[in-house]
């Protein structure tokens, strides 16, 4: 059977730095567990703006629709901020995620223990923090029309449309439910069912998919104010939280930093399931290129590698060696060993992008 297929668009500013770990990680995975990958390498970004003048080659979106997974480091920087808004950097992700019809969008917000102190919040209360949200990506009220700027009388108006259709909604909710049943089987459902139309449907269709295809998960629904409140009142009460792309959009941002740093966040987007059962999917840190440590081995890999830590639970099946792959990120942390974005007072010298490559192979090494 030919080995599964792995497409890597390391980027711009950082993202080449953290990839190149990434891939000593994939060869390790090759080389000790049997678990190859045929591997493609590719533009995105400003990289590709330099080499083709679009941000995303049509060879590379036809690449991409027809891998088994993508893997993306990070696009943008200094030098594209200038550039027409259909060249930007920016672009290249969105049509990646577009065309590969992305809908269902997953953060995880995991606190490591040894990072336990960098939240904003009491120790007690994220120690051990597991939880994940699954954002609808790609409808929702960053689509809808009507939208625009428009006058009316002596005054500008601004419109956007918050639209959902029953099937947007059963599918991103059949995503999150299918989730939970490979964690703890519990999903909250968040809206604003009390003052949104496309909210009362959210909560109808969420129940009514749950009743007929998953009354084994433990579902229950709450508005999404509220969910804001106790995302950082009580985070450990949920496990999977699905919700819509606006409220998506801020409740992970805030899940993800009770965690503490950037440097640690991966992230899935996963489409619909494919002819051989593998969703369409994009993994990719949540940090950008980072133009401000670009160059100086100062960057933190370890999101990109929990990116194909997701990967390889979420595509490939391997959950087992995917829970290995963040274990040694953990121990890594645990023993101390930092790059300069973990450092507090008292901390050793924090190791380059490199080094700590080095170190979660050498940790992958000792769970055999
Ligand atoms: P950023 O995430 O690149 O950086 C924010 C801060 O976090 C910086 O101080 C940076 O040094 C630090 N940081 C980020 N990742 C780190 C890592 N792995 N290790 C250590 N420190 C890390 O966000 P920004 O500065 O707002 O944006 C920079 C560029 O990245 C912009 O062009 C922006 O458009 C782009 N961007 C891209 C993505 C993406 O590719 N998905 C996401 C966000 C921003």
């Amino acid at each position: 059977m030919a080995n599964p297929s792995l497409l890597i668009l390391p980027g711009d500013g950082i993202g080449p730095e953290v990839m190149e770990q990434v891939m000593r990680i994939i060869d390790w995975f090759g080389e000790k567990r049997g678990i190859a990958f045929d591997v493609t390498t590719d533009l995105v970004g400003g990289a590709a703006y330099d080499k083709h003048g679009v941000p995303l080659s049509d060879e590379t979106m036809q690449k991409a629709l027809e891998v088994d997974a993508v893997l993306l480091g990070a696009v943008g920087g200094p030098a594209y901020d200038n550039l027409d808004f259909s060249v930007k950097p920016e672009r290249g992700l969105l049509r990646l995620r577009k065309e590969m019809d992305l809908f269902s969008n997953l953060r995880p917000a995991q606190c490591f223990d040894a990072l336990a102190d960098f939240s904003s919040l009491k120790k007690d209360i994220v120690a051990g923090l597991d939880i994940m949200i699954v954002r609808e990506l790609t409808s929702g009220v960053y689509f809808g029309e009507p939208r625009g700027i428009h006058k009316e009388g002596n005054e500008r108006v601004g419109v956007n449309t918050q639209r959902y259709t029953e099937s947007e909604i059963a599918r991103v909710a059949r995503s999150a439910f299918e989730l939970a049943r490979k964690r703890s089987n519990k999903v909250c459902s968040m809206e604003k069912a009390n003052v949104m139309e496309s909210g009362i449907l959210w909560r109808d269709v969420v129940t009514e998919i749950h009743e007929a295809e998953y009354s084994d998960v433990e579902l229950s629904h709450m508005y999404a104010d509220n969910g804001a409140m106790q995302l950082v009142r009580a985070p450990k009460q949920f496990d999977v939280i699905v919700t819509d792309n606006l409220f998506g959009d801020v409740l992970s941002d805030c899940a993800a930093m009770l965690t503490g740093s950037l440097g640690m966040l991966p992230s899935a987007s996963l489409g619909a399931p494919a002819a051989n059962g593998r969703p369409k999917a994009l993994y990719e840190p949540v940090h950008g290129s980072a133009p401000d440590i670009t160059g100086q081995g100062k960057a933190n890999p370890s999101a990109c590698i929990l990116s194909f830590a997701m990967a390889l639970r979420y595509s490939f099946d391997h959950g087992e060696e995917a829970t290995r792959l963040e274990e040694a990120v953990q121990a890594v942390l645990a023993s101390g060993v930092r790059t300069a974005d973990l450092m507090q007072e008292g901390d050793k010298a924090p190791v380059s992008t490199t080094q700590m490559g080095d170190a979660v192979l050498a940790a992958l090494d000792n769970s055999l």
